[in-house]
């Protein structure tokens, strides 16, 4: 059966990590479409112009963008034997957006839908954002306060000089959470009620996260 996950829970709560070492593991494709409207924003198409605004204000993007985004990227090849949403839907608005266009991709019923949500104290996510620095070559994430690299300032798998998201600084970060509890949170309750909802505990390490993950997907 395809495996369809969606992926909720505060900013850096560590979704974006552990759906790629997911991906990895399962073949199950990662569609994230913070990364998806950062290209947009830096190819400087009619989107990502519109995009940049809001996502410099920590705010949701208009739906219309994500939606014919997430729309076209679903429809894709490498979609079609699952894939892992990180990021959307992050509205219930985008949420119904999402059962119209799984009803029209997943017309033979053959498709297990599960959302997972990364449970964690919210105190030191501030931080975590802050020291929060990416890959632009291969993707990875790191923080700078916690992790000692190789080689500082570069990426351990590749060596490339490692890069701080335009929205990662404490005034934006606050924003991006507020954005989160008036309009993100409220899904938990939605796919909980639906019978939809697996939680895991989202506070250890990496590895341990991983483990909690694995467990709750089978
Ligand atoms: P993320 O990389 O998931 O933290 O997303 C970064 C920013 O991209 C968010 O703060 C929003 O401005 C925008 N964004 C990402 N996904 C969505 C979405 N599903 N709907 C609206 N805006 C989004």
């Amino acid at each position: 059966m395809k495996k369809e996950l969606i992926m909720v829970g505060p900013p850096a709560s560590g979704k974006g990590t552990q759906t790629k070492k997911l991906a990895e593991i399962s073949g199950l494709k990662h569609v994230d479409t913070g990364s998806m409207l950062r290209e947009a924003v830096a190819a400087e198409t009619e989107a990502g112009k519109i995009a940049k605004g809001y996502m410099d204000k920590g705010q949701l993007v208009p739906v219309e963008i994500v939606a014919r985004i997430i729309k076209e990227r679903l429809a894709k090849d490498d979609c079609k034997n699952g894939f892992i949403l990180d990021g959307f839907p992050r509205s219930l608005e985008q949420a119904e957006i999402l059962d119209s266009i799984l009803a029209e991709i997943d017309k033979d019923g053959d498709a297990d839908l599960k959302v997972v949500y990364f449970e964690i104290p919210v105190d030191n996510l501030i931080e975590r954002i802050v020291y929060r620095r990416s890959c632009p070559d291969c993707g990875a994430i790191y923080n700078v306060k916690t992790m000692t690299l190789k080689k500082e300032g570069c990426c351990d798998k590749c060596g490339a000089k490692l890069v701080q998201r335009a929205d990662d600084n404490e005034e934006t970060a606050k924003s991006r959470f507020n954005t989160y509890f008036e309009q993100t949170a409220p899904l938990i309750d939605l796919y909980d009620k639906r019978g939809k909802l697996v939680r895991i505990n989202a506070a250890g390490t990496i590895d341990e996260v991983f483990e909690n993950l694995k467990a709750v997907i089978k």
